[in-house]
Parts: structure tokens; C-alpha cells; sequence
């Protein structure tokens, strides 16, 4: 299922660009088009899941999968043993600004919270 005016569902069915690293069994890998770290990578379902809140929705094994491929990124892109962060944020007060369930994962450099 996807949502009409949401951004990540354009770019999993290519109607806008985006730099894919990965797209492999309902998970996508692209770069983040405003990268606040040397890697910055956004890892998504392709299915439109709007938050973390919706978890329940996130179909079978692909929770795992998006584990998997932000691993698979970090590998790829270099920064698997200097470390990076995984990071999902979820809702207004963590600053969520598109609402299509996805993970950063940022490195390449010293990153910390917030
Ligand atoms: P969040 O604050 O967790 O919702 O992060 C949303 C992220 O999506 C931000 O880091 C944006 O730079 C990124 N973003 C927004 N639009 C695009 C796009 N078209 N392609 C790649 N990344 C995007």
C-alpha cells in the first residue's frame, strides 16, 4: 500500500530520484538528499508505514530485514567496524519530519545524540 502525497512512497515506485543503495525484500536503501554525516542513509519499508507508532503494521520480517540492510549499507559503505547510529525518529518530538517510517544510519564521523 502506499500513500499519495508521501515523499519515500514516490521515490520506491521512481517517481522522484533518489541515490538506492538497496532494494531488496520490501526494504529500501537510499541516500538521505541533505546527509548531516559523511554516510547518511535512509533505510524504509516500501510499504507505507507512517511511524514507529505503527510498528504493528510493519509486515512480518521485514523489521528484521531493515536491521539487515542498514548493516549491508554500513558494510558498503565502509563505516561497519569505525561505528555509525541507527536511529528512528518518531513523532514531533524527536523532530519527525517525513511520515514514512524510516531509519538514518550516519557515519563516517563522530556521531551522537541528540
Ligand atoms: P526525519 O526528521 O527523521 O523525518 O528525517 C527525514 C529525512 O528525510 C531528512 O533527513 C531529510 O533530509 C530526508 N529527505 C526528505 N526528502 C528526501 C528525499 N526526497 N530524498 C532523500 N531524503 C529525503
Amino acid at each position: 500500500m502506499s500513500d499519495e502525497g508521501c515523499v519515500f512512497c514516490k521515490i520506491v515506485k521512481g517517481e522522484i530520484e533518489a541515490e538506492i543503495l538497496r532494494d531488496e525484500d520490501g526494504v529500501l536503501a537510499f541516500r538521505d538528499i541533505n546527509g548531516r554525516a559523511p554516510v547518511h542513509v535512509l533505510v524504509i519499508p516500501k510499504e507505507h508505514i507512517s511511524s514507529l507508532a505503527e510498528v504493528g503494521n510493519v509486515p512480518d520480517g521485514v523489521a528484521k530485514r531493515i536491521f539487515e540492510v542498514a548493516q549491508g549499507v554500513a558494510e558498503g559503505e565502509g563505516i561497519a567496524e569505525s561505528g555509525y547510529a541507527f536511529r528512528i525518529n518518531n513523532g514531533p518530538d524527536a523532530g519527525q519530519e517525513v511520515f514514512h517510517l524510516h531509519a538514518h544510519v550516519m557515519g563516517g564521523e563522530r556521531v551522537r545524540m541528540p
